[in-house]
């Protein structure tokens, strides 16, 4: 049998070498002082496509756009690596072929022993498909951002507009009521009512829509103190919480940047909805608390009320979308919309935790990193 043959192992630098020519991830060269391409190693084969020995001795301008030569980047990236020790940079490069390839380029300064240029290491990587992820979900971002301001400046023009014609509308049943009361049957007077109240829950939905339109639309965060802020709201909701003879406890709140306005619609409409979805005969038992969470606030309005089945609990959050009766609970469904519209603007969220017959707590993250 064949011995098997016995290799001497590499030492010292051409281990070294070896080392560098084998990896093939990186294209690691070696560049004189002027740019001048010494050696060339497995990697940058594969990146750029040429091979060792048509490549070695031309000046690695060659991996340069038209215009990045032209605007001379190789030749500062070079002075900015002989004076800082090293320049960084990502950009498109040019292999063989003459397609281009995003690389991400290190170059660091090589010293002879009294401290001079003698040349450079350069390594680069090839991030291409990175780079293309990155820009298709730059472009989805954007494009998803046109769509959503258009939707919204649909959703204001058109609200806006419907209120002129519906004013009309109003407007002219008014006047058929007050002059030809007398000439109408009882039948004719009930379809009237029945229409004025249609263009009335119309007239509060357009309001609606025309106010989550607006929202977010000029502001500009300042600190707010919640404890303050939640005081004003109870004042302002005085007439329903002695009407529903509601009982409210606050906690101690912080105070945070945010969006002063929304943030009191925010909890005006959740501590309205606490006191109107109460049990019949169970005077409401509302608190308001805050805790402080990672990278922000914990806020939660908890009620005593009828409560939500879990399987509503997205749905809830829909504009114009309600789960009970309008005669037992008036509204138009929107209140929980705007809740989540300023959440959002205030990089938050929001959700609950319920149990039909029992009552529900919404649960608000708010961020005070603009703080
Ligand atoms: P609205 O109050 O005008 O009906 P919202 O958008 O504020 O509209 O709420 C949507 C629906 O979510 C309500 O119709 C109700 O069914 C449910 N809901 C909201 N808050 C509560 C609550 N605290 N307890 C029980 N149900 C609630």
């Amino acid at each position: 049998m064949e011995a098997p043959k016995r290799t001497r192992p590499l030492k010292g630098e051409a281990l070294y070498q070896k080392m560098v020519e084998e990896v093939e991830d990186y294209a690691i060269l070696l560049l004189s002082k002027q740019g001048d391409i010494d050696n060339w190693n497995k990697g940058a084969e594969k990146i750029k496509g040429y091979r060792a020995e048509e490549i070695i001795g031309k000046n690695f301008r060659l991996f340069y756009t038209e215009k990045d030569v032209q605007n001379q980047k190789p030749e500062s990236l070079l002075k900015i690596a002989e004076t800082t020790g090293k320049a960084a940079e990502e950009g498109w490069r040019v292999r063989k072929d003459g397609s281009t390839f995003w690389g991400s380029i290190l170059i660091t300064a090589l010293h002879d022993e009294e401290g001079g240029v003698i040349g450079f290491t350069k390594v680069t990587r090839d991030l291409t498909e990175r780079k293309l992820a990155e820009d298709q979900l730059r472009q989805y971002t954007k494009q998803l951002e046109r769509q959503n301001k258009e939707l919204e400046q649909f959703a204001y023009i058109a609200s806006h507009d419907l209120q002129e014609p519906l004013r009309t509308v109003s407007g002219f049943l008014e006047l058929l009521k007050k002059n030809y009361q007398n000439q109408l049957d009882a039948n004719a007077q009930q379809y009237i009512t029945y229409v004025v109240e249609a263009s009335n829950r119309m007239q509060d939905l357009i309001k609606g829509l025309l106010d989550f339109s607006r929202l977010g639309r000029v502001q500009e965060f300042e600190t707010v103190d919640c404890q303050q802020l939640i005081a004003e709201v109870i004042g302002d909701l005085q007439s329903s919480i002695q009407e529903a003879n509601a009982n409210i406890q606050v906690g101690s709140l912080p105070a945070l940047s945010a969006y002063r306005l929304e943030l009191k619609l925010l909890f005006q409409n959740l501590i309205s909805n606490a006191i109107k979805f109460r049990k019949k005969e169970v005077p409401p038992q509302i608190a308001i608390k805050a805790k402080a969470k990672e990278g922000g606030w914990e806020f939660t309005v908890s009620d005593n009320g009828i409560g939500i089945d879990p399987k509503f609990f997205n749905k809830i959050f829909v504009i114009f979308q309600r789960l009970n009766s309008r005669r037992e609970y008036p509204g138009t469904g929107i209140g929980l919309a705007h809740c989540k519209k300023i959440v959002a603007l205030h990089e938050g969220e929001i959700w609950l935790s319920s149990k039909p017959n029992e009552g529900s707590t919404f649960h608000i993250f708010l961020p005070d990193k603009h703080l």
